[in-house]
């Protein structure tokens, strides 16, 4: 039996509203009987955390999940119907052995059976909504875990069957993702099957071209990836590398407007239902972003540096631009903002520090 992973995040702060770790969400107690705790212990522990993970996502309809993760590593939803399950998006690949155990404490909790270690309803499925190292870190390590087949966009398809990291974006971002292979593909007008529900596959281009969302008429949900968050979107990544970035996501906006949704699950941030005011937000970002594309450009360039800290945690700052000597879409935006790549990192860094979101300490940048 393979020992349980950890749930630790290495974001190790305790809140004293919650009473949870930031990065985690155990309590100190969890905390501290963790390395005492049997496997039996340790995976209901993980069976806590996977509910804890799904709060806002409370009222959905039974064969849904959601579990919210954070920002390196992008949600999951969960769709169970009888007793297999699909799984859309995996996460970063540094937390992949922790998106193993979310997944199968869900599992586990579906069958409402907390004994034992055999799910009684098993995943028999992987669908991401894009390619994003965020999105698909999991996809390698959970297709072990379950043996199950991976369903992609289809516009990814030859990237992904060639492995092509700089058309993926892994490369071009300074990010890592496990080689996957893929078993089947999904594009716009398909329809998808997920707890229970059909699911109508749209386009949603303007953060990544080749981007899907899920969206149930029935139930007036939307799986919006990155797309549409409570507080924006991600970033337009086309923008960054030349291409019209801004057009394709006020097109998926104006997709999003005019569908019934009265709930969105998104790719990053809690479950929520004040769509209205989530599109006024965003709309409203988009425009500042199209006025002013440097603007955009510094956005994204910070995005960018505080992902890759979150991965790293700690790199010196000398060593950073060697770090990054490959990833053409950090030093594209350097140029976008009008500076040389080290003067951009340099003041990215500085910005990120001055926002308490990296540490400086001497020659080391880490993660605050
Ligand atoms: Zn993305």
């Amino acid at each position: 039996m393979e020992a349980v992973a950890s749930p630790c995040v290495s974001r190790c702060r305790l809140d004293p509203g919650t009473g949870r770790c930031v990065g985690c969400l155990r309590t100190a107690d969890e905390i501290a009987a963790w390395g005492s705790l049997d496997a039996a212990g340790q995976r209901a522990v993980w069976s806590a955390l996977a509910r804890r993970r799904g709060e806002s996502g409370a009222g959905l309809p039974p064969g849904l999940r959601f579990i919210e993760r954070d920002w390196l590593s992008a949600n999951q939803i969960l769709g169970i119907e009888g007793n297999e399950a699909i799984v859309v998006d995996t996460g970063y690949v540094k937390h992949a052995a922790q998106t193993v155990e979310l997944v199968r404490a869900a599992l586990i909790d579906s069958a409402g059976d907390l004994l034992g270690d055999a799910p009684a309803v098993r995943l028999a499925g992987i669908v991401n909504t894009h390619l994003h190292s965020d999105h698909c870190g999991g996809n390698a390590a959970l297709a072990r875990a379950f043996d199950c087949p991976i369903t992609i966009p289809a516009a990814s398809a030859a990237d992904v069957a060639a492995w092509d990291r700089v058309a993926l974006t892994h490369a071009t971002t300074g990010q890592r993702c496990e080689r996957f292979s893929h078993s089947a593909t999904l594009a716009p007008g398909d329809r998808l099957r997920l707890g229970g529900l059909d699911w109508q596959v749209l386009a949603a281009p303007g953060h990544d071209p080749k981007s899907l969302v899920f969206h149930c008429e029935r139930e007036a949900l939307l799986i919006s990836a990155d797309a549409l968050w409570e507080q924006g979107f991600g970033v337009l990544f086309p923008e960054l590398d030349g291409e019209p970035g801004f057009a394709g996501q006020q097109a998926a906006l104006e997709l999003i407007s005019a569908l019934p949704v009265q709930r969105v699950l998104p790719g990053h941030g809690r479950a929520f239902d004040d769509v209205q005011g989530a599109l006024a937000r965003a709309f409203a970002r988009l425009d500042a972003m199209r006025s002013d594309p440097r603007r955009h450009a510094r956005h994204a360039l910070k995005v960018l540096v505080k992902f890759l800290l979150l991965d790293l945690e700690r790199v010196e700052v000398d060593r950073m631009r060697e770090t990054l000597r490959g990833a053409s879409v950090m030093q594209r935006t350097a140029a976008l903002i009008g500076m040389d790549f080290a003067a951009a990192l340099a003041w990215a860094t500085g910005e990120l520090v001055e926002q308490g979101q990296l540490r400086r300490d001497g020659n080391w940048l880490l993660d605050a």
